[in-house]
């Protein structure tokens, strides 16, 4: 089946930035992919700064008409009440959030986030119009005790998904937890293999011509000169960029990497 799934190169910003730089990147961001005549109707361009930045990124990317669309890094599995630090789902959706981050592989190590939160994240986000992103990956340990290398994946893509509507927009994210900040990446047959498992699981759940729309990414040490391989296997669609999306440059070219 042949399906046409937009690709989306995706910056997640972590702990880095703050809003007055969070302004500068936007703007500069947007210059060089015009000036690059970049064509934004074949790649979606997505930002995920702290949320203390969205504001100002809000403000810049409608002031300036920008073709950038940004996310929350997480997000509350509650909507409102006595939870102390946390960010709800409505409050990105009024800031004009496309996206959530869900379990990223920090936040389930980190902050022991685990399936069941994650799922809970998941239904969150669609209940207030966001497009969860569902990170799911291996750490190495997990890779290393089991012939199946997307058996940890799956697990967590079946638990993330539990109870989510057949036609709820989702994007899932592998990223294999050894290629986190390692600048170890994932080869693109190993990427292939497990984003493919992916959508098979994907279609087991919500049928084969749902599974065909949805976007799956790879993201670990995704670098200017290893993204095109990557881009060029079938069932991925973009990428989750950690350190590389903080320089100019190396964005731009990640998502120009055509
Ligand atoms: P990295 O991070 O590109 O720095 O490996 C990816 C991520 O954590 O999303």
């Amino acid at each position: 089946m042949v399906a046409t799934r937009t690709p989306l190169m995706a910056g997640n910003w972590k702990m880095n930035f703050d809003h007055l730089q969070s302004i500068a990147f936007v703007q500069k961001l947007a210059w060089t992919l015009k000036d690059a005549d970049h064509d934004y109707a074949k790649v979606e361009v997505a930002v995920f700064p702290p949320f203390t930045d969205l504001r100002s990124v809000q403000t810049v990317v409608d002031a300036d008409k920008l073709d950038v669309v940004y996310g929350g890094q997480d997000l509350s599995q509650h909507d409102s009440g006595a939870y102390t630090g946390d960010i709800s789902g409505a409050f990105l959706s009024k800031l004009g959030c496309s996206y959530a981050l869900v379990g990223h592989s920090e936040r389930r190590t980190i902050h022991g986030e685990d399936d069941a939160t994650c799922n809970a994240k998941v239904q969150a986000a669609l209940r207030h119009g966001l497009t969860p992103v569902l990170c799911v990956g291996e750490t190495l340990e997990q890779r290393e005790a089991t012939e199946n290398p997307a058996e940890v994946s799956i697990a967590q893509l079946i638990a993330g998904l539990e109870g989510v509507a057949d036609d709820a927009e989702l994007v899932i994210a592998y990223e294999p937890v050894w290629a986190i900040g390692t600048g170890r990446v994932a080869t693109a047959e190993q990427a292939q293999e497990v984003c493919h498992a992916l959508r098979g699981a994907l279609a087991e759940r919500f049928g084969e011509e749902r599974a065909a729309q949805i976007r799956i990414l790879y993201g670990g040490s995704v670098k200017p000169d290893n993204v095109a391989s990557i881009m060029r296997e079938p069932d991925i669609d973009g990428a989750l960029v950690g350190g590389a999306s903080l320089v100019i440059d190396d964005f731009a070219a990640i998502v120009r990497y055509r």
